[in-house]
């Protein structure tokens, strides 16, 4: 793992992505180094030409003192968006405590999103916000399957246990079924696991991007081989994501669950 140290002109930073108005990546780069990563792009911004996603990391140096709590009262934030605020180099470094410990009078909905246990460290910071929601998100119960997929994040069960331990401390959580693996992500079986303490479930469809098409292709191909052509064929006709999406909608309807279906990133929309 390359690491170094930049400095960040700006640690909260405007979004393009809808319904979020603020984004937080305290690193640049990603430790976790997932297979279907969409932050890839990064490589391209940060002068990491060269660089495998993955297997390099920048510390993001910034004035902490330039985080007025007060700006974004009434937006939304997540924390974070390319780039996980609880990586194993965090614990070294704390940019993502350090960050919340400045927030804490914000008037924000602040959203976490992680896949590690690490989360689990901060809920006494988590639990002098106002409007806070913590989440983990996951593709599968499969400990191995995820080793394949997710190298570095924490096991798909200890993500789970975080978000008990989570809920148990009286803050909102919520569980990001993502991504969704055509024929292998079982969510009906993650959401009986974590029903007991997850405000909210969402769902986000596998994201083919140029970049990580190969990546996937090649897990498949080696360890579902007999997926590799519905994979072939979902890559190119979305019609797989309504048939699901109507699925999981009957699903989350009859168990009166909060939920959120987003089916349509990647190029994809629902017809
Ligand atoms: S944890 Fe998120 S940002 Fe990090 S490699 Fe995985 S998908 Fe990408």
């Amino acid at each position: 793992m390359k690491i170094d140290f930049r400095k960040a002109k700006s640690i909260i930073t405007k979004s393009n992505i809808p319904s979020i108005d603020y984004v937080i990546n305290p690193y640049t780069g990603c430790q976790h180094g997932c297979i279907y990563c969409y932050a890839e792009f990064m490589i391209r911004f940060t002068n990491h030409k060269g660089d495998k996603w993955g297997q390099f990391l920048d510390i993001k140096t910034f004035d902490i003192n330039k985080i007025k709590p007060e700006k974004y009262n009434g937006k939304n934030i997540l924390l974070s968006s390319v780039t996980d605020p609880y990586l194993p180099l965090e614990k070294k470094y704390q940019n993502t405590r350090r960050i919340l410990e400045k927030l804490v009078d914000t008037k924000a909905t602040v959203s976490v999103l992680t896949k590690s246990k690490l989360v689990v460290r901060d809920i006494d910071l988590f639990k002098k916000f106002e409007n806070i929601r913590v989440g983990i998100s996951i593709s599968t119960l499969d400990e191995d399957f995820a080793r394949i997929i997710e190298r570095a994040a924490s096991k798909p069960l200890e993500r789970l246990e975080a978000i008990k331990l989570i809920s148990k401390a009286g803050i909102e959580t919520y569980t990001f079924i993502s991504p969704y693996f055509p024929e292998i992500t079982n969510y009906k079986d993650i959401i009986e696991k974590a029903e007991g303490y997850s405000n909210r479930f969402s769902f986000e469809n596998l994201n083919f991007r140029p970049h990580n098409v190969p990546r996937i292709m090649n897990t498949i191909k080696e360890h579902f081989p007999h997926l590799l052509n519905t994979y072939k064929e979902i890559q190119k006709d979305r019609g797989y994501w309504d048939i699901l999406e109507d699925e999981i909608t009957n699903y989350c309807e009859d168990k009166k669950l909060n939920y959120k279906i987003q089916f349509h990133h990647g190029g994809f929309s629902k017809s």
